[in-house]
């Protein structure tokens, strides 16, 4: 029986605690080994067990849910911990919106269909607008987050899976490489979820790192996470007098579908529209640095605001303090930025702030290394997998303009993601899903998009109910012994 639990202790704070100087501690790349963090160890802590499972899936965005809902529909005992009180994660808390297409065809595995045949039962058509060559590849997902929050808790009743929401993971039990238990905090203190197996989708691999795995943050070149966004959504908008502002007054030609499937940005044609908002003093450069806007399904007269983005050279998604900064600026952010609409956008006359995103938009973080590593070679390449569980054409998409490769494949070619890319060397029984798999920083910026962070966690989903079933390691488990009939995707190589 194991007696201890570990919380990670961050080196400087380690310092600090011994009275030492940190200069000279900082990380000097994004690798941060787990022999670099030193843990804290609660030995002979007595900690009571909540709930048992064979399944514990920690964290609800969109990966957590597909890897819970997808094991469970395999006859597994499923409990899904989630900070929060709504299941969706970015999507619902961070307001992301809509889900991005692969950009190839028939990409769409299993739960994805399913789940789009959920939103045509509450009146959300699946083909709103999509360009038919990219139908059924990821794109089209239009939802409003209320409509998704409420689709998800549904799928998580009717498949039976144990939701524990205002649940925060804390540490990690290990023993003999496995984890033996999730430790987490509720309204009841401390208490711990033992299963036979974990599902890290975190999104920043927050399990993982608590129990020890290798793990990377930010990029190889400049340790610069991703920019974070602070999303909103703006109501009371006049939807066609905005489209014919962008549209023809300013000539501008990205934005030319018309509402309802309408959307605007900043864009060579709109720029100076912003930068003569920063010299009469309206908003400054960051504030405008990146602008998008979408109109949102089922939400008549409001729009998703994709923005404002902070810095990444001054926040850091991997920084506690950050990210805390980061929340206080963003939302100076978004007062300027509805203030410069709603006077300087017909359209936005009545307009007003109808809601803020309850979590930060996140895009990279920390990345677990695990037992296959994406690089920006495997999406140029357009490599296939024997292990393959998903594939995709999104492209590299990082939100830093120094970084930014702005290369794509060629029409008609994708890459795989293979199942080792979801498992670590540590530990045999955690499979990790969504934002934080094996990739570098320039892989991670193709397969974060939601579809395939669903089919991440579909995979794993799978991938736990065979492995027990069959008394196979996850961590050992080569996905292609699977029966094609029980794969969600059979690779195309
Ligand atoms: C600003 C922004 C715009 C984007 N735009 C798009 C887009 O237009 N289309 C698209 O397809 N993708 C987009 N993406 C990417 C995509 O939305 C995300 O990569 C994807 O949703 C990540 O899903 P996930 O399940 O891996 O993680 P997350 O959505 O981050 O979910 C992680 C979940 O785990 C929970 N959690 C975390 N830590 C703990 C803990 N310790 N205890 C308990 N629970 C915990 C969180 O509360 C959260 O619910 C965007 C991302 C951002 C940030």
């Amino acid at each position: 029986m194991e007696k201890h639990f570990l919380i990670p202790i961050s080196r400087r704070d380690l310092l600090k605690l011994f009275g030492l100087t940190a200069a000279g501690a900082v990380v000097g790349s994004n690798q941060v080994a787990a022999a670099q963090t030193p843990n804290i160890t609660f030995n002979d802590a007595q900690i009571p067990t909540l709930l048992r499972a064979d399944v514990c899936v920690v964290g609800g965005g969109c990966a957590g849910i597909a890897a819970a809902v997808t094991a469970a529909r395999n006859g597994l005992k499923v409990v899904l911990i989630e900070q929060g009180i709504v299941l969706g994660g970015s999507q619902t808390q961070g307001l992301v919106y809509p889900a991005m297409p692969t950009n190839i065809h028939d990409s769409d595995t299993p739960y994805i269909t399913d789940l789009n045949k959920r939103f045509y039962m509450h009146g959300i058509s699946v083909d709103f607008d999509s360009d038919p060559k990219y139908k059924n590849g990821g794109d089209a997902r239009q939802y409003a987050p209320e409509l998704l929050a409420f689709i998800y808790d549904e799928m998580c009743a009717d498949y039976k899976v144990e939701v524990l929401y205002n649940a925060t993971l804390i540490g990690a039990n290990t023993q003999n490489g496995k984890i033996s238990a999730a430790v987490i905090h509720t309204i009841e203190g401390l208490s711990k979820i033992e299963a036979k197996i974990f599902v890290d989708a975190t999104g920043d691999a927050t399990l993982s790192r608590f129990a020890g795995v290798k793990v990377e943050r930010g990029s190889e070149h400049t340790g610069r996470n991703q920019k974070m966004s602070f999303r909103f959504e703006m109501g009371g908008v006049e939807e066609m007098k905005v489209y014919k502002f962008f549209v023809k007054k300013l000539k501008d030609s990205w934005c030319e579908s018309k509402p309802p499937a309408f959307e605007f940005a900043k864009t060579t044609h709109t720029e100076n529209f912003y930068f003569a908002g920063i010299e009469r003093g309206e908003v400054t450069k960051d504030d405008v640095a990146y602008i998008q806007a979408f109109v949102i399904n089922g939400k008549p007269g409001t729009l998703s605001m994709n923005c404002p983005e902070m810095s990444p050279y001054i926040y850091s998604s991997t920084s506690a303090l950050d990210r805390s900064k980061a929340i206080q600026q963003g939302r100076i952010m978004i007062r300027r930025l509805a203030n410069f609409f709603k006077k300087n956008i017909p359209g936005f006359k009545n307009s007003y702030i109808s809601r803020e995103a309850s979590m930060l938009g996140i895009r990279e973080s920390w990345r677990i290394h695990g037992k296959y590593y994406m690089t920006a070679d495997d999406y140029f390449d357009a490599r296939k997998f024997p292990d393959a569980i998903c594939r995709s054409a999104y492209p590299i998409d990082i939100h830093d303009e120094t970084l930014n490769l702005g290369k794509k494949l060629a029409k008609g070619e994708f890459y795989e993601i293979p199942y080792r890319s979801l498992i670590t060397n540590e530990f045999s029984n955690l499979i990790v899903a969504g934002r934080c798999i094996s990739a570098n920083f320039s892989a991670q910026a193709s397969v974060r998009i939601q579809p395939t962070c669903m089919s991440m966690g579909e995979a794993a989903g799978i991938a736990a109910a065979y492995g027990l079933k069959n008394n196979i390691a996850v961590n050992a488990l080569d996905w292609d012994i699977i029966p094609e009939s029980q794969r969600s995707y059979v690779s195309r190589g």
